[in-house]
């Protein structure tokens, strides 16, 4: 038996991410594990804390009076040893902290002494004693009868009028008896069954390599449609024959009632589905549910990826290139690292999906830490889309200063006389904006950094915002002599009202951020474009992906520039994705669909080979600028945010960190600083950012070290500066 113990405490406070040691108290000696919730008296006040069993121990070095465990507060470790695994090797990628790696596994619920929801239903108890036989209380009688244990008294009251005096008299002689029954929080309703259904060569091929090659990590790069889905719901099958769990992770926005039904209609109860939407009491059944061994498979966002499995057998991380399956709250965790993380520790099958995957993603398959495999064809042999780019410089020289082309514009009003829908898309983001000259297309980059720079509205000039330099706008193209000089305007709400001007009688609706502020809004709009309540729907990147709609016949891109012009080194790789992805909206059924792209830089290899299809010639290019100018995968990005109500002493401090790092990165030959400059969104919630991009081998030391110096270096000012430090963020905005 054990004396001591180490506890990981339930607190923020980054000075209390350590391990305290407890004397365990003789009558807890026998019981207590590791991984166990406990509660323990902490600092001056002796204030009761939660906190975890980190390890045990028979001796205890140093101090000697110590402080005693005062209860343990789950009879099960609700960590295990491998979820300590995790969180060790999850600590070192992300500088975080024991306590939020643990947040990540253990819902909030349960820290705070949630329990399962009960309620006392009714049930017959005996027979109808004779004082009671009335018609009043033979009638209850009956409705109970067939009810039996399904209702308690209050819900009785108002389903069948019946008054709850009288349920308590015939409790009272004996007739009827309540007793305690737990409420399913979670989704236990029963699906229309999604069959099985048989999968064709190159599914089954698929599903083969994976099952049966030695290899446990797995690329599947699938054209929309291939029937990546289908391969998944077979693996998960194959997985619940061998009494192994699963779990699919897809990005939020792509968790579509469609998505949750197929799961659901296959495998019925044996599904949970996770994501951050659930309320707290929700979360804590499905948690349970897993826990106690209900669930053979977890659909769900990110968070799916800590549900406590014992037998995990698969990880299948679907749409892997998405941005959503990069944390942007701490610990600013990678979904798919983790998973990597996770497939080693667990010795389980890792399959990641995509149609245009990652490009970091696929440079792995070339370095064989992954297996490709490829599907090059839809599966329910519906045709890929006629793809057209349209030249807007071109629709200029032609006098046509619409934001439609006439090719889009005569391409709606075909669709719409067919009667068949449409997607306009628009990948509009409010607060940064670039500079380009209508007439040849030139676009203002940063030469040091290859990042397109964004236009400041109030102060006239042009920034970079990896390294800061700035630039006046000129009043001619440097590259033409055009005054035609202008940054881009048009957003989805334009969209809308030009194409009621110009097409009234077509019925539209809008999905943005904007719209779907309300709850429901997305599946409001979602069905209503589904059921054909519409004809056009206009949106942003919201629309771009997970979406099934067998009569969209038409997909129309107003401005690819957006995407390929976002202060971003992936903006390339952003946009063929998203123009691949759009494209893979239009002709879902059994009528060929036609895709127009708009946009002034034509010649964009992300924008030609999108127009093709071709993810093998992209990646070439797009690999290639990224070695030249040592971006991921070749080299390491750290992003330090900084953020502060006063804008003074904001500035002032970041400059001194700035200082510091620029002259400590002398002393390495292969770590660039760059800035400190303004973020791209350089205020939120009244908040001024700013930031220093470093960029080169940045292991585990050097992160901590720069992590330790920056705390040092802002000690006074803690308070009131926010630092966040990210490791490879998906985006610098
Ligand atoms: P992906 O996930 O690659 O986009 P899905 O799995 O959603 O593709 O499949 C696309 C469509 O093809 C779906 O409507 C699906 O029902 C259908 N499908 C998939 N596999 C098969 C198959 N083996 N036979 C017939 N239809 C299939
Ligand atoms: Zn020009
Ligand atoms: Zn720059």
């Amino acid at each position: 038996m054990y004396n001591f113990a180490g506890i990981i405490i339930n607190n923020e406070v980054a000075s209390l991410d350590r391990i305290f040691t407890y004397e365990i108290p003789e009558e807890l000696k026998e019981s207590i594990k590791v991984g166990q919730l406990v509660k323990v008296p902490f600092g001056n006040s002796n204030k009761r804390l939660y906190g975890f069993v980190f390890d045990l121990k028979l001796e205890n070095q140093g101090k000697i009076k110590l402080k005693k465990i005062a209860s343990i507060e789950s009879d099960e470790p609700l960590i295990t040893d491998k979820d300590m695994q995790l969180i060790e090797n999850m600590k070192k990628k992300y500088l975080c902290t024991y306590i939020e790696c643990i947040r990540l596994i253990i819902p909030t619920g349960i820290m705070k002494g949630m329990k399962p929801k009960t309620t006392d239903v009714v049930f017959l108890n005996g027979s109808l004693p004779d004082n009671l036989k009335k018609d009043k209380y033979e009638s209850i009688y009956k409705i109970v009868e067939q009810n039996n244990g399904m209702y308690n008294r209050s819900q009785l009251s108002k389903k069948f009028n019946i008054s709850v005096s009288s349920i308590n008299t015939m409790i009272k002689y004996g007739a009827l008896t309540i007793s305690e029954k737990v409420l399913t929080r979670y989704d236990s309703r029963v699906y229309d069954v999604y069959g099985e259904k048989k999968l064709n060569d190159f599914q089954e091929d698929a599903v083969n390599t994976i099952l049966y090659s030695n290899k446990r990590k797995f690329l599947i790069h699938g054209v929309t449609g291939s029937g990546k889905t289908e391969i998944y719901m077979h693996l998960v099958k194959k997985m619940i024959e061998d009494n192994k769990q699963s779990i699919i992770l897809v990005p939020e926005i792509s968790l579509t009632p469609q998505m949750i039904e197929r799961f659901k209609g296959r495998f019925g109860l044996n599904v949970a589905v996770f994501h951050s939407k659930l309320s707290d009491g929700e979360r804590y059944d499905e948690w349970i549910r897993v826990k106690n061994g209900e669930v053979k498979v977890a659909v769900g966002a990110r968070s799916a990826l800590f549900l406590p499995f014992d037998k995990l057998g698969l990880i299948v991380i679907d749409e892997e290139h998405e941005g959503s399956y990069k944390s942007e709250s701490d610990p600013k965790y990678n979904a798919i690292e983790v998973a990597e993380m996770k497939s080693a520790i667990e010795d389980c099958i890792l399959v990641l999906g995509s149609a245009t995957p990652a490009v970091e993603t696929y440079y792995k398959t070339l370095k064989e830490d992954y297996d490709l495999i490829t599907l090059k064809n839809r599966a329910d042999g519906a045709l890929m889309p006629e793809v057209s780019v349209v030249d807007m410089r071109e629709e200029l020289r032609e006098n046509n200063k619409s934001i439609f082309s006439r090719a889009l514009y005569e391409s709606i009003l075909e669709t719409l006389e067919r009667k068949e829908q449409i997607i306009l898309f628009l990948n509009r983001r409010g607060y940064s904006t670039f500079v380009s000259c209508r007439k040849c297309g030139y676009v203002f980059k940063c030469k040091n950094c290859d990042v397109s720079m964004t236009y400041h509205n109030n102060k006239g000039y042009l920034i970079c915002h990896y390294c800061g330099s700035t630039q006046r706008i000129p009043s001619v193209c440097p590259k033409c002599g055009s005054k035609y000089v202008k940054y881009f305007g048009a957003g989805t709400e334009r969209i809308e009202r030009e194409i009621k001007r110009l097409f009234p009688n077509a019925r539209t609706v809008r999905m943005d951020r904007d719209t779907t502020v309300k709850k429901d809004s997305y599946e409001r709009i979602y069905n209503g474009f589904k059921n054909k309540e519409y004809d056009i729907l206009i949106g942003t990147q919201m629309i771009a992906k997970g979406l099934d709609f067998k009569d969209v016949t038409l997909v129309g891109v107003v401005a690819a520039d957006l995407t390929l012009n976002l202060p971003d080194y992936r903006a390339g790789e952003r946009t063929f994705q998203l123009l691949c992805q759009v494209s893979g909206r239009a002709g879902r059924g059994s009528k060929k669909g036609k895709v127009v792209i708009q946009t002034y830089s034509p010649e964009s290899y992300a924008i030609r080979f999108s127009s093709t299809n071709d993810y093998r010639s992209f990646f070439k290019e797009e690999i290639k600028l990224r070695h030249d100018m040592d971006y991921p995968p070749f080299n390491k990005l750290l992003l330090l945010n900084f953020s502060s109500k006063n804008e003074q002493l904001l500035i002032k401090n970041i400059q001194i960190v700035g200082d510091f790092l620029k002259n400590k990165a002398k002393e390495y030959s292969n770590i660039y600083v760059l800035g400190p400059c303004p973020s791209p969104i350089s205020k939120i919630n009244e908040a001024y950012r700013w930031q220093i991009v470093l960029k080169g081998d940045i292991t585990y030391e050097v992160a901590c070290f720069i992590k330790k110096s920056i705390y040092e270096l802002l000690k006074k000012v803690y308070n009131n500066i926010r630092v966040s430090l990210d490791i490879n963020p998906l985006s610098l905005l």
